[in-house]
């Protein structure tokens, strides 16, 4: 259930639209990388356009820490999307002030302006009202879909919707409804996936999903932690002792919803080229450490996964950027792709590995936010999306 308003429920003819666009993409030597988040917003920026609106773009790029942090312009993303939509794209070389009204006053209905990093101005994160106030004073309503940046409230997600009618776009609807569906309604059996290198970016996400999954399969180097909370030795693996208490804390009170990992592939560095060995989970060698989960692993969860109605994953489930502690990551991005199960990936290293797999398409829905989708599965309300009308 989607209750905010979206462009849909606003007359947008002839009005200027600031929009807050989630554009912080990969840029390498001012060449744009990974292009999803720009095409993730393009249907509102045509719906836009359709509606004859003049459309402002805002978004943040990296984390500058002044204007001087060049390398983080917005110029060679506004020229990138310049090549992909017909109308021509025009830039501001700041996103308030006189250069960026003089801009959007001369935007004219049907055209675009993208202006320049709102974080080279650092009231940005400190959500500051003036700034807020000037980005505001450029438009006559905002719209955000910057689902990547909904957790946030800085300047241009949340302080601006304090001074225009303030609607969501159609990103940021489609992510909340996937997102939202699968937490609070899900089509059962609800299996959540969660791995990486940390359990103490996810603990507030397993204690949110124990009480909603059905089951929730675990890898990555969090498992380590858990291991180690259950009195193996796991030798050089990757742990986090500040984390031990919570771990069996979870485990406890997770019971037999919350599975690890049954075999470990093993190596005696963390190198790619690394000595390895599969062996089942018991007290780990020492010199040795876990870099994936082993094959019998895979096999179980991937029985587990196919019996799913919804599957929700976050994390590799290994070192997947070596290819011979891939194999446990592309085994589960195989079972999730093939599984009928309405699916959702979130966060950055597992939506990269299912679109090396090449399986991406077969993936019902695919996050452009890594923290913003964590939090929503931890059950975390996002501000940015708090500050919008309701419906
Ligand atoms: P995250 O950003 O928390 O999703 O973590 C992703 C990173 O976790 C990837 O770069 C993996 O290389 C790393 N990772 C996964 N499994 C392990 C492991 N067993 N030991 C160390 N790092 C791991």
């Amino acid at each position: 259930m989607f209750d905010k308003k979206t462009v849909k429920d606003v007359d947008l003819k002839n009005k200027k639209v600031l929009v807050r666009v989630d554009f912080n993409v990969p840029l390498k030597d001012g060449v744009v990388g990974d292009d999803t988040r720009i095409q993730a917003a393009l249907p509102t920026i045509k719906y836009l356009l359709d509606q004859n609106a003049a459309v402002i773009l805002c978004s943040h790029l990296g984390r500058p820490k002044t204007a001087a942090d060049t390398q983080y312009s917005l110029k060679p993303v506004a020229e990138y999307l310049d090549k992909l939509i017909p109308q021509s794209v025009k830039f501001a070389s700041d996103c308030i002030g006189p250069v960026a009204e003089k801009a959007a006053q001369d935007l004219k209905p049907g055209e675009v302006l993208v202006l320049e990093n709102t974080r080279f101005h650092p009231e940005e994160k400190k959500n500051d009202p003036e700034m807020a106030k000037q980005l505001a004073s450029l438009a006559d309503i905002f719209v955000n879909d910057a689902f990547g940046t909904a957790h946030r409230a800085h300047a241009s997600t949340v302080g601006v919707a304090d001074y225009l009618p303030a609607v969501a776009g159609f990103l940021l609807e489609k992510e909340i409804k996937y997102l939202g569906q699968a937490v609070s309604d899900p089509k059962r059996p609800f299996v959540a996936i969660l791995g990486g290198a940390k359990i103490s970016d996810k603990i507030g996400v397993i204690r949110n999903l124990l009480t909603k999954a059905d089951q929730i399969l675990i890898g990555g180097g969090m498992a380590n932690t858990f291991f180690k909370a259950q009195g193996y030795p796991v030798a050089d693996s990757l742990v986090e002792e500040e984390a031990l208490d919570t771990a069996r804390a979870l485990l406890e009170t997770g019971g037999k919803k919350l599975r690890l990992p049954v075999d470990v592939v093993i190596a005696d560095a963390f190198d790619a080229g690394a000595e390895f060995k599969v062996m089942n989970m018991g007290p780990i060698p020492d010199g040795w450490r876990i870099l994936d989960i082993g094959p019998d692993t895979v096999s179980n969860y991937s029985k587990v996964i196919a019996e799913a109605g919804t599957v929700v994953w976050n994390g590799p489930m290994g070192v997947f950027e070596f290819p011979n502690f891939a194999k446990g990551t592309f085994g589960i991005a195989n079972a999730v792709a093939e599984s009928g199960a309405v699916s959702i990936i979130g966060g950055g290293e597992s939506v990269a590995a299912i679109k090396q797999s090449g399986l991406a398409d077969k993936i019902t829905h695919i996050s452009t936010g890594g923290g913003a989708s964590l939090e929503m599965l931890e059950g975390i309300e996002l501000p940015g999306l708090a500050a919008l009308q309701d419906k």
